[in-house]
């Protein structure tokens, strides 16, 4: 049974400050989940996991992480700015970003950002646009399908990321010859994976490339990028990875291919985003009307302007109705936002207790990629984020939008 970190009491509680909906996350649950990440690669001297920040750009969020030994991954000039300002240094901070402008590969060298090259093309732009630093990464595509056992994890043929392995080899001659002294290797190959097998999978890949490629450029390699992927147990029947499982399974990886070849000392890096925060966070909204036509429909505050994935993926996210936690799922309902937009849905035919017009309703596992691909469709603003803090207390880290904060961008109109 998946049950929410907060009770029905708490969050009446909190409701009394901060009214519905908002995102509320546990730090307790985030510290532990820092701390379970490096423990589990802590056979890895140079171990470091650059917490992806489109996930979760949330300023108290990343300083969490950084007192937790985390660096951040950063997509955009905006997310280097902000890690910048949070005061991350450049080392503890990735640019794994794709289709780079010019000014954000000059920033990202401003700052002393670890660049991660995504296209064999960025080596000849990123040397006009700026200079090559003496530290590198490269992200790697191998192409077709990624399959584990039978399953088809993702389809790399199709994804727009990551450079081909003759180009991976060329970019590191390419960037030897331009100066860089160290080097990494980078790969992205499934997303959501619930599994443990994925991270050692991927490891023997990119561990196995690695050898060939040292051996045919001489190049020094420093890291190798497992990125993310690492994914969550959305739906209740799911197991939930588990992180000393997954590290154990890369270190055999790491002692039979790397040690052997004389790599024994590379450092393994990750860019976990979902599996860090995505359970430390729930959506919180109360419900507003309950309607009956061809189905059963329960209307509430939220809507898919405050989490996107259920409308855009069709993804599950599992719901609680708060102190109901216990009671038989004898009713069906959709339970549905107020977009002008029928994919507006939380949930679609979902067993749940019998709802009524007051309760309040937890959206589970909303902490990464939630809040984040938020938008403003039909005037919505964007909701509050609130902290639980490990002493049971709560901070407001982000206020609701307000309408001045809506109109704020237009010229020639005072509302
Ligand atoms: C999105 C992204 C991540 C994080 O992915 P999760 O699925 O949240 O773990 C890491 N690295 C890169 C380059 C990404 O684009």
């Amino acid at each position: 049974m998946k049950l929410p970190f907060v009770t029905q009491e708490k969050l009446e509680e909190i409701i009394q400050e901060y009214p519905t909906p908002f995102h509320l996350y546990d730090e307790k649950a985030i510290r532990e989940k820092a701390r379970a990440l490096n423990n589990a690669f802590s056979w890895n001297a140079g171990f470091k996991e650059f917490f992806a920040v489109k996930a979760t750009p949330t300023p108290a969020i990343l300083k969490i992480l950084q007192e937790e030994n985390c660096g951040v991954d950063c997509a955009s000039e905006i997310e280097l700015l902000m890690s910048h300002k949070l005061g991350f240094k450049g080392e503890d901070i990735m640019f794994s970003s794709n289709n780079t402008p010019a000014q954000e590969f000059q920033y990202a060298r401003e700052i002393g950002a670890t660049i991660n090259l995504d296209a064999y093309e960025h080596v000849a732009f990123l040397k006009d646009v700026t200079s090559v630093p003496e530290t590198i990464s490269c992200r790697y595509n191998p192409g077709g399908v990624f399959s584990l056992g039978t399953d088809i994890m993702d389809n790399p043929e199709e994804s727009k990321f990551g450079m081909t392995k003759a180009q991976l080899i060329q970019a590191f001659k390419d960037l030897k010859v331009l100066g860089v002294k160290k080097f990494g290797i980078h790969s992205f190959l499934a997303s959501n994976t619930v599994t443990n097998d994925y991270y050692p999978a991927l490891a023997k890949e990119l561990f196995e490339l690695a050898v060939e490629v040292v051996a045919e450029t001489g190049v020094t390699l420093d890291f190798i990028n497992l990125s993310g992927g690492i994914g969550v147990n959305y739906l209740p029947d799911q197991v939930a990875n588990d992180i000393m499982t997954i590290g154990e399974g890369v270190r055999q990886a790491y002692e039979s291919i790397l040690t052997p070849n004389g790599l024994g000392n590379v450092k393994l890096y990750t860019e976990l985003g979902r599996f860090m925060l995505a359970p430390h966070g729930h959506l919180i909204t109360r419900v507003l009307h309950k309607k009956k036509t061809y189905r059963d429909y329960v209307g509430v505050d939220a809507s898919a302007v405050n989490l996107l994935r259920p409308a855009m993926y069709g993804s599950y996210h599992h719901i609680t109705v708060s102190g109901k936690e216990t009671l038989p799922e004898t009713h069906v309902y959709d339970v549905v936002g107020s977009l002008c937009e029928n994919n507006d849905k939380f949930a679609k035919q979902r067993p749940l207790p019998e709802v009524e017009v007051g309760d309040l309703l937890v959206i589970h596992d909303t902490g990464a990629h939630g809040f984040s691909m938020g938008y403003q469709y039909n005037a919505k603003l964007r909701s509050a984020e609130i902290l639980l803090q490990e002493d049971g207390s709560t901070r407001l880290i982000r206020r609701a939008e307000k309408p001045e904060d809506y109109f704020a961008t237009l010229y020639g109109f005072d509302f």
